[in-house]
């Protein structure tokens, strides 16, 4: 059983105040998250709208719930009345759709791009290419009901450093071009989301202001289980 509490005592001192911890609650039961919150911890993140929808109800209302994980098109209106940010827009498709739903109710929802950058063929997301294209269309423009704050990514799954580190500064090299070329004078373009429990440190090296961390709050997940 791992010590919720200090564990986040732990995290918290290893980062610079301006990281952004969203603390992964995915297949961790309702009481962690509130343990969690107890010890003043407001960001979490999951990545299923099924289990986050079923805890959101049951847990205090200013928690700010970020999805991070892949988001089928036919989930987002479950989503969208309380979600704080979707991390993980993969396709223009989903973005549309995201507008769409909060239109409906008129929330303006913040979002970021999913980039691929990890040299496996698993990883969803956007190239660089297809981020550009996406954002040079000027098609956000019509879009006044999502938010683009940002980008997301995940390294390569793997112990070699190097490559976590040459991942990472790729995202931040792009979030740069990006932010230069199209978000100058947009203050909410400001999110880099990498790293998770085993390469944040790397993450935070390279540019990162949001770190995703699971397991080394809550210890391993049991996938087992029914996510309650
Ligand atoms: C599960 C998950 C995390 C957290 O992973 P840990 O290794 O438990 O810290 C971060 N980001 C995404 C997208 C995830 O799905």
């Amino acid at each position: 059983m791992t010590n919720i509490k200090e564990s986040l005592a732990f995290l918290k001192t290893t980062l610079p105040d301006y990281v952004h911890l969203v603390a992964v609650s995915k297949f961790h039961p309702v009481e962690a998250v509130q343990e969690a919150y107890d010890c003043g911890q407001r960001i979490f993140g999951e990545n299923r709208p099924q289990e986050m929808s079923m805890k959101h109800p049951l847990l205090p209302q200013d928690i700010k719930w970020h999805m991070i994980g892949h988001l089928q098109t036919n989930k987002v209106k479950q989503i969208v009345p309380y979600v704080s940010m979707i991390e993980s827009v993969d396709s223009l498709k989903l973005l549309t759709e995201i507008n769409k739903q909060a239109e409906k109710i008129d929330r303006q929802i913040r979002v970021l791009l999913e980039l691929h950058v990890a040299k496996e063929e698993t990883k969803t997301g956007f190239s660089p290419e297809e981020c550009r294209q996406l954002i040079g269309d000027g098609v956000l423009e019509s879009m006044k009901h999502v938010k683009v704050c940002g980008l997301m990514c995940m390294a390569t799954n793997t112990d070699d450093e190097t490559r976590v580190h040459s991942d990472f500064a790729e995202a931040n090299n792009f979030f740069s071009e990006i932010k230069d070329q199209y978000f100058a004078h947009d203050e909410s373009f400001c999110y880099r989301s990498w790293g998770m429990t085993h390469d944040y440190k790397i993450a935070i090296e390279e540019g990162a202001n949001i770190v995703r961390i699971g397991t080394l709050i809550f210890g391993e997940r049991n996938y087992g289980g029914n996510g309650q």
